[in-house]
C-alpha cells in the first residue's frame, strides 16, 4: 500500500494547505485572490476525495473519516471566504448563508473528527465571533412537526429500524436521517433556532418594511 498516504503525512500536507488558505481569510484581502484560493481548495478536496476512495477500497475505514474531516475542514474555509467576498460584493443575505454553512459543516468535524489537532483549534470560535461582530440579532423560525417517513442516508432503511446515528461518520460518510414526510404542527419564532437558514428576512423600522440585514426598505412590488 505504499501508494497511500499515511494519516500523519496527511494531516501535514492539509495543515500547509489550511494555513495558506486561513491566511486570505480577512476581510481586507483583495476579492480576486479569495477568489482564486477557492478554486485552488476546490482542486485539492478533488484529490482529497480520490484519496478517500482508496482508503475505502483498502478497508481504512477510520482514514476514510479523516479524510473525509478534511475535506470537510476546507469546504468551511471556502465558506468563509465566499463569505467575505459577498460582504464586499454588498451580498449580505448570501454572506448570512455561507456563514450558517461554514458552522453547520465545521460541526460535522468537530463532532467526528477523532485527531484533536483538527476538530479543536478555535475554528469554531472564530467564526462564531462573525456572527456576533458582523452580523445584528436576527430571528429565527422554528418547524415543529410529526415525521411520518424518514429514512437513514448510509444503508436507505427507514430511520428508527438501523442503528446508524445521524451526524456520525460511517466510513467516510455522514448519516443523514431523510425526512420524506412530515405533518406540519406549527411554525414559531425562535433566537436560539436549529436551523439559522431560517431566518426572518424583513422587520419594520421607522414605519418602513426593510430588509432584515441591511435595513434598505423592502419595495412590496419587487416581491416574488
Ligand atoms: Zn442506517
Amino acid at each position: 500500500m505504499k501508494d497511500i498516504l499515511s494519516p500523519n503525512l496527511l494531516i501535514s500536507e492539509f495543515n500547509k494547505i489550511a494555513s495558506i488558505a486561513q491566511k486570505k481569510a480577512f476581510i481586507t484581502i483583495a476579492s480576486e485572490i479569495q477568489k482564486e484560493e477557492i478554486e485552488t481548495l476546490e482542486t485539492y478536496r478533488n484529490n482529497l476525495l480520490e484519496l478517500k476512495r482508496k482508503y475505502i477500497e483498502h478497508g481504512l475505514s477510520d482514514e476514510a473519516n479523516l479524510a473525509f474531516c478534511l475535506d470537510l475542514s476546507l469546504q468551511s474555509v471556502q465558506y468563509e471566504l465566499q463569505m467575505l467576498i459577498n460582504i464586499k460584493e454588498d451580498d449580505m443575505s448570501e454572506a448570512w448563508s455561507n456563514l450558517v454553512k461554514a458552522q453547520v459543516t465545521y460541526g460535522s468535524v468537530v463532532r467526528n473528527c477523532p485527531y484533536e489537532s483538527i476538530s479543536a483549534n478555535g475554528y469554531i470560535t472564530r467564526l462564531e465571533w462573525y456572527e456576533k461582530l458582523l452580523f445584528p440579532e436576527m430571528m429565527f423560525a422554528s418547524v415543529g412537526g410529526i415525521v411520518k417517513k424518514s429514512h437513514c442516508s448510509i444503508c436507505n432503511e427507514s430511520y428508527n429500524k438501523c442503528n446508524h446515528i445521524k451526524g456520525k461518520l460511517y466510513n467516510g460518510e455522514i448519516c443523514t436521517r431523510v425526512i420524506t414526510e412530515m405533518e406540519l404542527e406549527e411554525v414559531s419564532l425562535v433566537d436560539v433556532p436549529a436551523n439559522k437558514q431560517c431566518r426572518v428576512l424583513t422587520t419594520t423600522y421607522n414605519g418602513k418594511t426593510v430588509d432584515s440585514l441591511t435595513l434598505r426598505e423592502v419595495k412590496k412590488t419587487n416581491e416574488k
